[in-house]
C-alpha cells in the first residue's frame, strides 16, 4: 500500500478552514453583502434552476457567464476562461505552463496556495522574500527570474495577506522585463484602481486572475476567470477539464454579473466598510501601541504585533468572544471588513482586550 503513496503527497493534509461556529466571521475575506440578484430577486434564479437540464453537461466554454463578465469589466470575451474559482485557475496555469523541474517564483508573504500547486505539479519553487516593510522589490524579482531561469511568476496584487498594492507602472515593468509567464492575481482589484485588465491583450506573457468570491459576493458558487490574450487563452481552454464550471454557477453567475449598478454600489459599500474598520484600527493602534497597521488596498486589514505572542493571544481572545479572524505566523493578524455592526463589535472586543490588561 505504502508504495502507491508518493513523496509529493505523503505529508499533505486536507485544507481545513477555521473550525466551529462563530457569530462574526472575518477570517476569509468574503463579502458581507449577498451578491445582487435581478430586480425580481429569486424568481430569475429559480427560473434558471428550473430550466436546467440536469442530465446534460454544462457549456464547456461557459459563454453566457463569460459574456456577462466581459460586459461588466469591459474586456473581450475571447480573452476569458471561466474556472471553478481562482483556486482551479491557479492549478490549471501551473499544469499548463510548467514542466516538471521548471522553476516558478513566488513572493513571501503571499497567497499560500501558489507554492502548494506549483509543488504538486513538481515545479521547482523559488521564493523571494518581500522587503522588511512587505513591499515588493520589482528589481529583485526581475533579477531572480533571470538568474534562476524562472518560467512562471505568480503574485497577488493587491496582496493577500499584506493588503498592500503595487502600482501598475511597476507591474508593467516587471511583465516587460521578464521572459517568464506572469500570473497576476487580481482577486482584490475591485477594491483598488490599478488593474491591468484593460491592457492584458498587449502582453504575450500575462494572465490575469479574477474571482467572484470577494467583491462580487459569490464565494459559494466557485467562479473565477483567467484573462489573457487569445493565444494563451486557447491553451488554457484546451488544458482545463471540459466541464469545469457547472451549469448553475454559470447561470447564476451570469445573472449576478449583469447587475452592474448594484455591483458597483456593493463595492462602494465594501470599500467604505474597510475604510471604517481601518480608521477604528488606527485609533486602537495609537491607544495600544501594540501593532503596526499596513495600508490597505483590499477588503481587509493586516496587523503586525510588536510582541509576536500577542497576535496569538488576541486571536484566542477574539475566538472566545465568537469572532473569527486569521492568524499568521510571525505575529500577524488579518481581519476582513465586515458589516458596520460587525466592525464596531470587533473593535469593541479588541478594546476590551487591552482594557483587561491582557496585553501587558
Ligand atoms: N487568490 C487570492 C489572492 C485569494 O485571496 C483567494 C481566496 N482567498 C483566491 C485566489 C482563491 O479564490 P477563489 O475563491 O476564487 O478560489
Amino acid at each position: 500500500m505504502s508504495e502507491i503513496i508518493n513523496q509529493k503527497v505523503r505529508d499533505l493534509v486536507p485544507y481545513d478552514p477555521i473550525e466551529g461556529e462563530y457569530r462574526i466571521r472575518l477570517d476569509a475575506n468574503e463579502s458581507f453583502l449577498p451578491a445582487p440578484l435581478p430586480p425580481d430577486g429569486m424568481k430569475t434564479v429559480e427560473a434558471a434552476v428550473s430550466r436546467t437540464a440536469w442530465n446534460r453537461y454544462p457549456d464547456p466554454l461557459a459563454r453566457e457567464v463569460c459574456a456577462a463578465f466581459a460586459g461588466f469589466y469591459g474586456v473581450p470575451e475571447e480573452y476569458l476562461t471561466a474556472c471553478n474559482g481562482s483556486d482551479e485557475s491557479i492549478f490549471l496555469l501551473f499544469s499548463a505552463f510548467l514542466m516538471k523541474g521548471d522553476a516558478f517564483l513566488t513572493l513571501a508573504p503571499d497567497f499560500s496556495m501558489y507554492r502548494f500547486y506549483g509543488e504538486i505539479v513538481e515545479g521547482e519553487g523559488v521564493c523571494l522574500p518581500k522587503r522588511e516593510d512587505l513591499s515588493i522589490d520589482v528589481d529583485a524579482v526581475i533579477r531572480t527570474v533571470r538568474e534562476k531561469d524562472v518560467k512562471l511568476v505568480i503574485f497577488s496584487n493587491p496582496c493577500n495577506p499584506t493588503s498592500l498594492g503595487l502600482d501598475r507602472g511597476e507591474v508593467r515593468r516587471l511583465i516587460r522585463e521578464v521572459e517568464a509567464l506572469v500570473v497576476l492575481d487580481e482577486a482584490y482589484m475591485d477594491f483598488w484602481d490599478q488593474s491591468l485588465l484593460h491592457e492584458v491583450g498587449e502582453y504575450e506573457n500575462l494572465v490575469i486572475l479574477r474571482t467572484c468570491s470577494k467583491a462580487i459576493g459569490l464565494a459559494s458558487l466557485r467562479l473565477g476567470f483567467c484573462v489573457a490574450n487569445p493565444a494563451l487563452t486557447r491553451i488554457i481552454r484546451a488544458v482545463k477539464s471540459p466541464y469545469n464550471s457547472n451549469t448553475l454557477t454559470q447561470a447564476i453567475g451570469a445573472q449576478v454579473l449583469a447587475q452592474k449598478e448594484q455591483l458597483r454600489e456593493n463595492i462602494r459599500r465594501l470599500v467604505q466598510a474597510r475604510e471604517e474598520l481601518y480608521q477604528g484600527m488606527e485609533a486602537l493602534r495609537e491607544a495600544s501601541a501594540a501593532f503596526h497597521l499596513y495600508e490597505s488596498c483590499t477588503n481587509f486589514v493586516f496587523l503586525k504585533f510588536y510582541r509576536e505572542q500577542e497576535a496569538g493571544e488576541l486571536h484566542a481572545y477574539l475566538l472566545e468572544n465568537s469572532i473569527a479572524v486569521r492568524l499568521f505566523p510571525g505575529g500577524y493578524l488579518r481581519i476582513t471588513a465586515g458589516s458596520p455592526e460587525e466592525n464596531a463589535e470587533l473593535l469593541r472586543v479588541m478594546e476590551s482586550y487591552w482594557q483587561r490588561g491582557q496585553g501587558k
